[in-house]
């Protein structure tokens, strides 16, 4: 049976081809990200099935719980984590995930350089930016990202891959990802992850090489 999920992850992905070809970029430096938060392994097979293999997970403790089964029938999967991250969480969003967008403030990435030493596991970086300044949200003001970046690179030899960002909810958020663009671009930055499901062709158009997509292709979360 064909589900609804592989008919929108088509239409997610013919949406996201027409986003770059309309600005020239080429839709393979573009990594979809299929978020499957809160969906069950029996949600997520029929996307797998379809031949996707990045996905993402905001929560460590619900990815430990469907994804090591999973990963034994699809091992080529890459599991990113777009969720904040406790540095008691470390150990294990190492062990599961090959790239972590939420790196967010030196005490994460202590914990993450430690195990990642420890485990001799190298996921891939982001840094997480509060590109509103907003209070109670995730993600390094602005100002305060190329110390963390020197921190990495430097203290830890951390290597980072790029920033990303998720804008607050009533503002445009084009605003937002050209400055998360342009900060990138400042800081000799390539990766930019942006961009959900009701902004990622946006996104796309500027500059994003990694959209994080949910409920456009498993549909709403309860
Ligand atoms: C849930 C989530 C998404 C996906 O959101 P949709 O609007 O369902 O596409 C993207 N990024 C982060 C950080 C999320 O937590």
């Amino acid at each position: 049976m064909i589900t609804d999920s592989v008919h929108t992850l088509a239409a997610t992905k013919e949406k996201l081809a027409a986003a770059a070809s309309g600005v020239g970029r080429d839709v393979r430096d573009v990594t979809l990200i299929a978020v499957s938060k809160t969906f069950v392994a029996e949600d997520i097979r029929p996307v797998l099935e379809a031949g996707h293999r990045h996905f993402g997970e905001n929560r460590v403790q619900e990815a430990f719980g469907k994804w090591p089964g999973l990963r034994q029938e699809y091992p080529d999967v890459t599991l990113h984590l777009i969720g904040p991250l406790q540095s008691n969480k470390a150990r294990e969003a190492v062990e599961l995930f090959d790239v972590i967008h939420t790196v967010d403030r030196p005490k994460i990435a202590r914990a993450l350089a430690k195990e990642m030493e420890r485990q001799g596991k190298r996921p891939q970086l982001f840094i997480q930016v509060n590109t509103g300044e907003e209070e109670q949200k995730a993600g390094m003001f602005p100002g305060d990202v190329a110390g963390l970046l020197a921190l990495c690179r430097d203290k830890l030899g951390l290597e980072i891959s790029g920033l990303m960002c998720i804008p607050p909810v009533d503002e445009e958020p084009a605003i937002h990802f050209a400055f998360l663009a342009k900060l990138a671009n400042e800081l000799g930055l390539s990766g930019l992850s942006m961009g959900m499901s009701g902004d990622f062709e946006t996104a796309v158009q500027l500059g994003a090489t990694h959209v994080r997509v949910g409920s456009a292709i498993f549909g709403e979360r309860d």
